[in-house]
């Protein structure tokens, strides 16, 4: 007798994870049903991904995309029941039919609804890096409360996990595990990898969007363009596997096929290998424990060819350097640098602020803004705001000043 089907929620179904999840999804008819899809503003995506997987819920943001959402289902014949708003989201991550959960929106933005189905026990794919950075402790806390699962879908975070021992990939004391060392998270080094230091005051958000190894959305690039993604990724690894940033190393690879390694004290080190495609994350996600197909081409070593490794240069990418203090800082410090970013990145993508400015921004803020360590979800989304405020004034500061790191 086959198996009842896995219900499943993706938040940001319109995004660029959303998008490889349902394709996934697709390739496997009958071993998945979708509870709800999700997106910001992009109704025409939902409504036609409504029309090919039925969700019973599709979300929208706010009251207008509803409608908009609403207009465009309109004599399609489905019971799918359009929401809006926060409220929504949080109820379709959390619904008590819903065994797995896909955390794919961008930013901060995700964080209430990753939270609440973390709290509510769920099967967590979690794209959503920022939601992890954000509340590290409280969502680690929270999942061993409830019993939630947490997938890394991040290609490193997932290619780590599928590195530990299976009897300790869902407990989260993987730095207590018998003879772990270290991790070595790899990094493609982004399209300005070998660009000389002083043209990068001249880069557009077009070039730092087009990423030589993968199809993301527009803030993750410009975030691996500056390796302030990995900054984020440290913080993010040290929350996950409960590992010291110190024992977390950083390594540029540039053809992105080994996605990470863990290193053992006897000298062993398991890495994990595949071509650059978010589907095999997603796929082993989705499966985990079991394996599925994910519609990826096997990894062909020979027309691979070289594999090549680096040290980070500091000079030229200073968002990895301020990501590691802020992990090392811990209590507020990761929320700040992530709101910052947040909130550069948005300016640069608009226009208003020059590639180099961003990680000036970043530190910026991180100078000026004291916080407590935050104890609450309320805590964290307050520490959030002010943070993005501080920001803004600091890029009006910075406006009308010619292009270059701030004083
Ligand atoms: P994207 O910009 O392509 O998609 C973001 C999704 O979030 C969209 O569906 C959008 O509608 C939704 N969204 C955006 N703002 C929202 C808001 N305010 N309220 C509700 N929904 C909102 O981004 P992406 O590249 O798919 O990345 C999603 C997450 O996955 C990010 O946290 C990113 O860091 C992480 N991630 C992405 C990749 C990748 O290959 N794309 C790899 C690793 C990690
Ligand atoms: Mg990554």
């Amino acid at each position: 007798m086959s198996r009842p089907s896995r219900c499943v929620t993706i938040l940001g179904s319109t995004g660029s994870i959303g998008v490889n999840t349902l394709r996934v999804l697709a390739e496997h008819p009958g071993k998945f049903s979708v509870h709800a899809l999700t997106a910001n503003s992009n109704s025409a995506l939902l409504a036609s991904q409504c029309r090919e997987f039925s969700p019973r819920y599709a979300v929208m943001r706010d009251a207008a995309g509803a409608v908009q959402l609403q207009s465009e289902l309109k004599n399609s014949g489905l019971a799918t029941e359009v929401l809006y708003g926060q409220a929504a989201l949080t109820a379709v991550a959390s619904a008590p039919e819903v065994d797995t959960v896909m955390a794919a929106i961008v930013g901060g933005a995700g964080l209430v609804p990753t939270l609440a189905a973390v709290t509510a026990g769920k099967k967590v794919l979690l794209a959503n890096k920022e939601s992890l950075v954000m509340a590290g402790d409280l969502f680690m806390e929270a999942a061993r409360n409830s019993g939630a699962a947490i997938l890394p879908i991040d290609s490193e975070h997932n290619a780590i996990f599928q590195c530990l021992p299976m009897n300790a990939q869902a407990r989260f004391e993987h730095s207590h595990l018998s003879g772990f060392e270290k991790i070595v998270l790899t990094a493609s080094g982004g399209p300005f990898r070998a660009l000389p230091a002083e043209q990068f005051a001249q880069v557009s958000p077009e070039q730092a969007c087009a990423h030589p190894n993968w199809v993301m959305g527009r803030k993750i690039s410009v975030d691996s363009a500056t390796l302030v993604n990995k900054g984020l990724e440290l913080i993010e690894a040290s929350y996950l596997f409960a590992v010291p940033p110190a024992r977390i190393e950083v390594v540029i690879h540039p053809q992105s096929i080994i996605h990470s390694l863990v290193y053992y004290r006897d000298g062993s080190v398991l890495a994990q290998l595949g071509n650059p495609d978010m589907r095999t994350p997603i796929a082993f996600g989705l499966a985990w424990p079991e394996r599925i197909h994910a519609g990826v081409e096997l990894l062909d070593l020979v027309r691979t060819g070289r594999l090549e490794f680096q040290a980070p240069d500091l000079e030229r990418f200073p968002g990895l350097a301020l990501g590691r203090a802020a992990a090392e800082a811990r209590g507020a410090s990761p929320i700040v640098f992530n709101a910052a970013n947040e909130v550069a990145v948005a300016a640069f993508l608009a226009g208003q602020l020059s590639f180099v400015q961003i990680p000036a921004i970043i530190a910026g803020t991180l100078e000026s803004a004291v916080f407590p360590a935050p104890l609450t979800l309320s805590d964290v989304l307050q520490i959030d705001a002010e943070s993005r405020a501080l920001s803004a004034e600091l890029i009006v500061k910075a406006a009308g000043k010619s292009a270059g790191p701030l004083p």
